[in-house]
């Protein structure tokens, strides 16, 4: 029986250190971090993650700076926001809520968030410098990954990772962030060709698809580590990606949902404003 991976203890340590860093900075700067959230229209689930995010800032000592705009703003109207915060100094991150209604290039306003205050890691500057292995603010989910990995001292150099999905958001920056650790990275997507048996090969076996319980007992190496990122909402309730009570008869480290991966998203997104907000005072200070 699988050893079951606490994200919310994990998430409470990350974020008892963020408030600890966040007062550190105070003490030096008289100013705390400042977090720009922006979200166009009034999707309730949107809405539930902003309010979490806001949440979490004041928990930990980040200002929030919650925007809303009207769900037929204009394309331009959102640019010049973004460039607004872009200029202001007393915000170190910059957070625009996706998906955007369909009227609006996401992709394009993504792309004029200040790399500096990407605490989201999206922009193709961020991506660009995680995938050539240069620094940079990396993306929240797949931080979290790695930060629980870490904190059951899931060894990753050298080992077998398999990741399934490919997106942007999540797979993508993963497989770098594995890369960067020296594990051995395959990819799976929809046209993977026997993906149980792909996965069986992992030792961290990630899944991060939308697709509940797809990935059963047959998929896992025994003593496998099993990170599942998929969130699902099903009749039963909240499901993962992974068939949780089959797998966990297989491998030796799985995480729950919810409890896992979910909680470490925000925790990571508040290291990230604080990590921006020391890049941006310690370039104040050679200036
Ligand atoms: P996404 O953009 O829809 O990407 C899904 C990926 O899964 C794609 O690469 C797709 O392949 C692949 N896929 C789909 N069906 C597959 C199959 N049958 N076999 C193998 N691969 C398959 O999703 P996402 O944004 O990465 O999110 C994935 C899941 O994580 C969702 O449940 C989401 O809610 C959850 N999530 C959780 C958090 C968190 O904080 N815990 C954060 C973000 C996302 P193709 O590329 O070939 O289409």
């Amino acid at each position: 029986m699988a050893t079951i991976i606490d994200g919310k203890a994990v998430a409470a340590r990350v974020r008892a250190e963020v408030a600890a860093g966040v007062s550190a900075l105070v003490a030096e700067t008289r100013g705390p971090p400042g977090l720009a959230t922006v979200l166009v229209g009034e999707d309730p689930a949107s809405a539930i993650y902003i309010a979490n995010k806001q949440k979490a800032s004041a928990e930990v000592g980040i200002e929030g700076r919650d925007h809303r705009l009207a769900a037929d703003v204009s394309q331009d109207e959102v640019a010049e926001l973004l460039a607004s915060l872009n200029d202001d100094p007393a915000v170190s991150g910059i957070l625009l809520q996706l998906p955007v209604p369909a009227h609006l290039d996401g992709d394009a306003l993504t792309a004029l968030i200040d790399p500096g205050k990407d605490v989201d890691g999206l922009t193709p500057i961020s991506a660009g410098a995680l995938a050539q292995g240069r620094p940079g603010l990396r993306p929240c989910t797949p931080l979290g990954v790695i930060e629980l990995l870490d904190a059951y001292d899931v060894p990753l150099e050298g080992t077998e990772a398999v990741v399934v999905g490919r997106s942007l958001l999540v797979g993508r920056p993963l497989v770098f962030l594995l890369l960067e650790r020296n594990a051995t990275v395959t990819v799976c997507h929809s046209r993977t060709r026997d993906l149980p048996a792909v996965c069986a090969r992992a030792d961290v076996l990630v899944a991060a698809v939308g697709s509940p319980r797809l990935i059963g007992a047959d998929a896992v190496r025994p003593g496998a580590a099993v990170i599942d990122v998929g969130i699902n909402r099903t009749d039963d309730g909240l499901a993962g990606d992974v068939d949780f009570e089959a797998a966990s008869q297989r491998a030796g480290l799985i995480t729950p949902v919810p409890g896992g991966v979910g909680p470490m998203t925000i925790a990571c997104l508040l290291r990230n404003t604080l990590q921006a907000a020391r890049a941006a005072h310690g370039a104040a200070r050679v200036r």
